[in-house]
């Protein structure tokens, strides 16, 4: 069985493994594999180069060029043509390489005299480990035969370097992959930091024999793998039958198509007929799965590539036999590093890690809203994370600036610390203050309430001296299902919400579904501008079964208590009318069926479109409260999507023109004697809280870490000074009234 090439390789492999079985330093293995590869491709040199940190190669062994160069050449990524390997992921084929693009000349290792170079990458999972090269002094092309055989040979020595087969006793042996400190500039996902060790969300798995001894056996491991895996898919496939189509239907077809292609199969097929584990077969696929991924920009075969990633995961899950999040041992100090994470399989992890760094994700996905409400720092977009950590490498999570140090240097680690400490020391006063009231130095009373949305953010309503959940978001139980959940569900888990309040008032929101928050198990709509499209009370009103179902369930809940309800997305009086009358209808339902109603029904609207600011004055009369909500208030008044990276940070929430905004708001609500609320996450935000407040706000609702700073900074002012300053900025023609605010709590503080 197997093609020529195939028996080639194999061979050659097989010899390689004999080099593997005997003992000694990593540095005379090396030099064993670089003669044994120099000898079976007639080729005159054969060196390996490999990273000694993140910039750097390191000629580590060759048969060939001058003994002294080893351990003294060294090449930046994208120096020379051996640094044109690691920077392209893909061989270069020189016939005259001294006149080829980019060739650096080193006198130190005689190359000078060889014509001819084929350096290949020697790559795992997407990342570049180093460099294997031979080198002939004829000038000629190597056949892609000659390629290949080199390929599947880098492909072992990667497998080889990664189990630190290479690794010696001083710094000047070979140095490991993954041993060199990492540094990632991301995106604020949640602010916190965290120091721990890191915790793989996709296990690692670990090559013990990445030869295979019997191409036969790996074949039959291989097809039996495919086949669980098929059977896998179908099941989930199965499983979602019942529902309607959409994206993630989409994502299990394309997996379906993908599990059974044959090209897919046939490419690890020839690995394995080249001498490879199965298991190795399959990395190799996802190396190259990943190389392509890193090149395509087109969002669509992207996301395809990484479906065929994931699928290659799966795959490499069945043939190590390994086990899913759950099974595992976690440490203490776990920080969770992943390439994404959908927000049920974070949820797997709460009170089981301290932080999240992502290599995707974006600030309003599903997993960031867990990762809030597990109040744990998250980091996103934190390119390459996911490739160069690995289970149990020190890691550092800096939430307030969006950075991660992987492996860091003991300076790092101390001033790191240091902002531990100083974290830990406010903690401390904020927890002193946790009883008393946000009470300023004039005597107003400032009311705070925390955000929530899953069962995980309640026990923090005992422990960070809010007054009540200001905001119930809820549809983050609807986002981290894969099916629609039915009224009891809802009912049980609106109970335990209740109840876990006790006498505090909790104001739940109704599904507040569309624009960034798409329930997988719902027909999607295409719409050319979501934030502005079918969404929320729109859906409710225009489709009203599963409001209807949430409005029973909540009054079930209640069972006799007070229940307080709102309205997202409210853009006119009468939306919030008809919404206010399916409340009534369901309340006459219940007491038709003679079923308790609650004690007291209060009915509010969310303020998130500048219109209602302008509603009639009936509108402010009728509703029973409202909440304004800052985060797509802001987006519509400024025009600015609160998604997009490019502008999210564009305008200040402290920029006059919003503030006077805010107060025309507080203005007419206080007229109509209509109690209002601020609950975007500026409330959470102590400059932007002190400002609100100065506009007259006197219910802020933000995420529980942020009760304590919020009531420290109000306790410290006199809102009729912090009102002052913001006048007198506006007067001196200031757009924003942060310069003024900052220098005056900065002296105020001092
Ligand atoms: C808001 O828009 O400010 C708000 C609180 O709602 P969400 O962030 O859930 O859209
Ligand atoms: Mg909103």
């Amino acid at each position: 069985m197997g093609s020529s090439k195939g028996v080639e390789s194999r061979i050659l492999l097989q010899r390689l493994r004999a080099v593997m079985a005997e003992a000694g330093e990593g540095q005379d293995r090396l030099n064993s594999i670089v003669r044994l590869i120099a000898e079976s491709m007639a080729a005159e040199v054969c060196s390996i180069y490999l990273r000694r940190d993140e910039q750097t190669l390191e000629l580590c062994a060759t048969e060939g060029l001058r003994a002294e160069a080893v351990h003294n050449t060294r090449l930046r990524i994208g120096e020379g043509l051996v640094g044109r390997v690691v920077k392209s992921a893909n061989p270069v084929n020189e016939a005259d390489a001294p006149k080829a693009k980019g060739f650096s000349y080193r006198p130190e290792t005689g190359e000078e005299i060889y014509s001819s170079f084929l350096g290949v990458p020697i790559s795992r999972l997407g990342a570049v480990l180093g460099v294997v090269v031979v080198q002939n002094t004829a000038p000629r092309i190597y056949t892609d035969d000659e390629i290949y055989a080199l390929e599947i040979v880098a492909m072992v020595l990667a497998e080889m370097t990664e189990l630190g087969v290479f690794a010696g006793p001083d710094d000047l042996s070979v140095p490991t992959q993954h041993s060199w400190p990492f540094f990632a500039r991301g995106l604020i996902g949640q602010e916190g930091a965290a120091e721990g060790v890191v915790l793989l969300h996709e296990q690692q798995v670990v090559v013990a024999n990445p030869v295979a001894d019997d191409p036969d056996v790996e074949m039959a491991k291989l097809a039996a793998a495919i086949e669980t895996l098929q059977s896998e898919v179908d099941r989930m496939y199965e499983a979602d039958f019942a529902h309607e189509a959409g994206d993630h239907r989409d994502v299990l077809d394309t997996y379906r198509m993908f599990a059974q292609d044959r090209g897919w199969r046939r490419r690890m097929e020839a690995s394995i007929d080249s001498g490879l584990a199965a298991i190795v077969a399959v990395e190799r696929e996802q190396t190259s799965t990943r190389m392509r991924m890193e090149r395509v920009a087109d969002p669509y075969i992207r996301e395809r590539l990484h479906d065929l990633d994931d699928l290659s995961n799966r795959l490499l899950r069945i043939l190590s036999g390994g086990e899913g999040a759950n099974g595992r041992d976690i440490p203490d100090n776990a920080v969770l590093v992943a390439r994404n994470i959908g927000p049920g399989e974070l949820l797997d992890y709460a009170g089981k890690i301290i932080g999240v760094v992502l290599e995707e994700g974006s600030v309003g996905s599903h997993a960031a809203i867990v990762a809030r409400a597990l109040a744990i720092p998250l980091v996103i977009q934190a390119e390459h994370i996911s490739r160069e950590a690995l289970n149990g490498d020190p890691i550092l999570v800096d939430g307030d600036s969006g950075v991660v140090h992987l492996r860091p240097e003991e300076k790092i680690v101390a001033a790191f610390r240091e902002k531990l400490a100083m974290q830990a020391e406010a903690q401390h006063e904020y927890a002193a203050l946790r009883d008393l009231p946000a009470e300023t130095r004039n005597g107003v009373v400032v009311d705070l309430h925390m955000n929530a949305g899953l069962m995980a953010d309640l026990p923090s309503l005992n422990t960070c001296g809010a007054q009540g959940v200001g905001l119930y978001r809820t549809e983050l139980q609807f986002l981290i299902h894969a099916r629609m959940p039915r009224r009891d569900d809802l009912v049980s888990l609106y109970t335990r919400v209740m109840d876990a309040a006790g006498d505090m008032p909790v104001t739940f929101r109704t599904l507040d579904i569309g624009s960034d928050k798409v329930l997988p198990y719902l027909k999607r709509v295409e719409e050319p501008n979501p934030a502005l499209g079918w969404r929320a009370i729109r859906v409710g009103l225009d489709r009203p079964g599963v409001m209807r179902m949430q409005l029973q369930a909540l009054i079930r809940a209640a069972k006799g208590r007070p229940l307080r309800v709102m309205f997202p997305f409210v853009a006119e009086t009468d939306e919030y009318l008809q919404a206010r009358d399916m409340v009534h209808a369901e309340i006459a339902r219940e007491v038709a069926h003679k079923h308790v109603v609650p004690s007291d029904l209060k009915i509010g609207a969310m303020l998130e479109t500048p219109s209602l600011a302008y509603a009639p004055d009936m509108f402010f009369k009728t509703t029973d409260f409202l909440s304004i909500g800052g985060n797509d208030l802001k987006q519509f008044f400024f025009a600015a999507d609160r998604e997009n990276e490019l502008v999210r940070r564009r305008y200040d929430t402290l920029n006059l023109s919003f503030l006077d905004f805010i107060e025309h708001i507080v203005k007419r609500c206080t007229a109509a004697r209509t109690p209002v609320s601020f609950c975007g996450e500026d409330a959470g935000r102590p400059l932007e809280a002190l400002a609100l407040a100065a506009m007259g706000l006197r219910n802020l609702s933000m995420r529980p870490a942020s009760v304590g700073p919020v009531k420290r900074i109000l306790r410290l002012v006199d809102l009729d000074d912090a009102r002052a300053v913001i006048s007198s900025a506006r007067e001196r023609g200031e757009i924003s009234a942060r310069p003024a605010l900052t220098d005056w709590i900065a002296k105020l503080v001092s």
